[in-house]
């Protein structure tokens, strides 16, 4: 077991989003001596211990208050908290900075040869993504009586394989879709990394007066960037 009065930093382990926060956290000054295979990396100068992860497990790791503070991607922050909101489970988070990285859209794409009129073209479809909370508010807010099926991973083949007949997924440059022969229709989500904090108040005097040196900290490195 770690010691509980060391900050803890939930990061991913490997991903999009690994080395900006690793950099951040080097360029604010903290040293870490981190291990390829260990979950968990020791600050040396500081009392902070980082936790290594898949970004999904991020959300609820801080919402369950197991780790103080995490970076992760908007969207699955999001998606994280509509699920647990819908199973009953605490949802509670703080924001604590919008970072300058992890930029990326969640968009609805069709197949090429789909011929697409607008969003009303969808009802009745399914559309594969990782995404389906976000992704069923959208159908509902638009009044689309649309399918979301669930899938992990390969969704940009799904159309293909008969699974769906439309993605969304995470976009950046757009050249996977183009790969896949399919076309970008609505963008329902812009996303970019954050540094979350567990639900306000819920850290110690100590944590918290560490949190608080290491946020302006934080400002100084983006600022300098810009
Ligand atoms: P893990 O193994 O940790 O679950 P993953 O495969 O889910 O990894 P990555 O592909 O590393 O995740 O993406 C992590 C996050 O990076 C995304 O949730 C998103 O916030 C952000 N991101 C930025 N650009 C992109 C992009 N082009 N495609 C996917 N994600 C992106
Ligand atoms: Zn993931």
């Amino acid at each position: 077991m770690s010691d509980s009065r060391r900050l803890r930093i939930a990061v991913q382990k490997s991903g999009r989003l690994s080395d900006d926060s690793l950099s951040l956290l080097k360029a604010i000054g903290i040293k870490l001596n981190i291990r390829d295979r260990l979950l968990i990396a020791h600050s040396t100068n500081q009392p902070i211990d980082l936790l290594r992860v898949r970004d999904d497990d991020i959300p609820g790791l801080v919402m369950d208050g197991v780790v103080d503070l995490g970076f992760i991607g908007e969207n699955e922050l999001e998606e994280k908290m509509l699920e647990r909101q819908a199973a009953s489970k605490p949802s509670e988070f703080e924001v604590l900075r919008r970072m300058d990285y992890g930029g990326c859209r969640l968009s609805i794409a069709v197949p090429q040869e789909m011929n697409y009129q607008g969003i009303e073209s969808l009802n009745g479809k399914k559309v594969a993504t990782t995404y389906p909370y976000l992704l069923e508010r959208f159908f509902a807010q638009k009044g689309i009586n649309a399918k979301a099926v669930m899938l992990t991973g390969s969704v940009e083949v799904a159309p293909r394989a008969g699974v769906a007949d439309a993605i969304c997924d995470l976009v950046s440059t757009g050249a996977t879709l183009e790969a896949n022969g399919l076309v970008e229709k609505e963008v329902i989500f812009r996303s970019k990394a954050v540094l979350i904090q567990r639900a306000d108040g819920a850290l110690d005097d100590d944590k918290q007066a560490l949190v608080n040196r290491l946020v302006p900290r934080i400002d100084g490195v983006m600022q300098a960037k810009e």
